[in-house]
């Protein structure tokens, strides 16, 4: 089935008692079983819920997986991924990856054990050269945040199968509507489905996705044994959010697009960040592996005066964290949302004290730019 037909359907039938077309919030901790050990395989609702089925199945389908496994973050189903290793394994991961990705590998998972190596992978040799005789796992972010570099799927997993070491790519920023890592043969695919998946930034939820039997498993067993598991209520509004995430999606890039190309050419912007534009260095990457270039855009004003100013004086883009979501919201990445991030290291990057972070919603593009026209006019 097409990409809507599968958002509208996938995972979800009547309600067999009553005949309720939308899958209800299963609100219940338990089950009542017929005998002793016949269930309806439906025991505890850490382990089984309907709603939360509905939801991964929902989301899996739109990802071209089969199994979705549905955790109470994105962090949480990072987290659970990196609880597939050992002690003793290594992991490979983006360097410019999503702060509290960092946060989680380099405090909690590095205490048991864990090693971890930072890379630009957008270069395939520097994946390469990070490979030791431990690597179990490379963890890639494409696009970043807030840089927008790209890595190469293709290349990723051609490096990785080689080797039979284990991918993941964490495709929040492109949702599964622009961007299918499964389909270039990535093992797993994570989603912090707080963002652009749930779309309405009034739940915190994560997903991980795979085709792999032995990996839904693990993962299935730590989703019940670790018990990081989203609420019913949580699975219902994601699964009633996904039913319009093409809707969504093409709208926040038709207004992205036109923010892009504005800004492209304003003499108070120093550089612009946004993958749709052909002046970015992975444009043709773009090309080909999304088939959309999101709604991420990241704009340099050259001072933190100027960035603060335009930050401040816009009207209808709201200043806070988070992105995704069906309003438009400005941010300061080394202040706010990569203050985590060492100056140097934020320097290297890309990430200036002059560096503003767009998350482009869905209202109407004329209001977008107009703002945008007024905002970058005081500084
Ligand atoms: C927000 C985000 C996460 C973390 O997800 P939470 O739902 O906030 O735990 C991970 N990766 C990316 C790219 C994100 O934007």
């Amino acid at each position: 089935m097409g990409f809507q037909t599968d958002a509208v359907h996938a995972g979800q039938k009547p309600d067999s008692g009553t005949g309720a077309i939308m899958t209800p919030i299963f609100q219940t901790s338990t089950y009542v079983q017929e005998e002793i050990g016949k269930h309806k395989g439906y025991e505890y609702s850490r382990t089984q819920n309907p709603t939360r089925h509905a939801m991964e199945k929902n989301i899996a389908t739109l990802e071209k997986g089969k199994y979705g496994i549905a955790f109470s973050s994105g962090l949480a189903a990072i987290s659970s991924i990196i609880q597939l290793l050992e002690q003793g394994d290594h992991v490979i991961c983006t360097n410019n990856v999503y702060g509290g990705t960092f946060r989680v590998f380099d405090t909690v998972f590095k205490k048991f054990g864990v090693l971890f190596t930072y890379t630009d992978t957008s270069v395939k040799k520097n994946i390469e050269e990070a490979i030791t005789p431990k690597t179990k796992l490379i963890f890639v972010e494409t696009p970043t945040n807030p840089m927008l570099t790209l890595t190469s799927i293709e290349d990723l997993v051609s490096v990785a199968k080689a080797k039979k070491i284990m991918t993941v790519v964490d495709n929040t920023f492109m949702s599964p509507y622009f961007q299918n890592p499964l389909q270039f043969g990535v093992d797993l695919v994570v989603h912090s489905s707080t963002k652009y998946i749930n779309g309405h930034s009034d739940v915190v939820g994560g997903i991980a996705v795979t085709n792999d039997d032995q990996i839904a498993q693990k993962l299935y067993f730590l989703q019940n044994a670790v018990g990081a598991v989203p609420g019913p209520m949580d699975c219902f509004l994601v699964l009633r959010a996904t039913k319009t995430l093409a809707l969504r999606m093409r709208e926040h890039e038709k207004n992205a697009n036109a923010l892009a190309a504005f800004l492209q050419n304003h003499n108070r912007i120093k550089r612009i960040y946004y993958p749709g534009l052909s002046s970015h260095p992975q444009h043709e990457l773009a090309k080909k592996q999304m088939s959309g270039y999101g709604a991420i855009i990241s704009i340099d004003l050259g001072s933190l005066e100027n960035a603060k100013k335009f930050a401040e004086s816009l009207k209808i883009f709201a200043l806070a964290e988070s992105l995704g979501g069906v309003e438009s919201l400005v941010e300061h990445p080394a202040i706010m949302t990569h203050a985590s991030v060492p100056k140097e290291i934020r320097e290297s990057l890309g990430i200036t004290d002059g560096l503003i972070r767009l998350s482009v919603g869905v209202e109407d593009e004329a209001d977008l730019v107009n703002d945008v026209i007024q905002a970058l006019e005081k500084i």
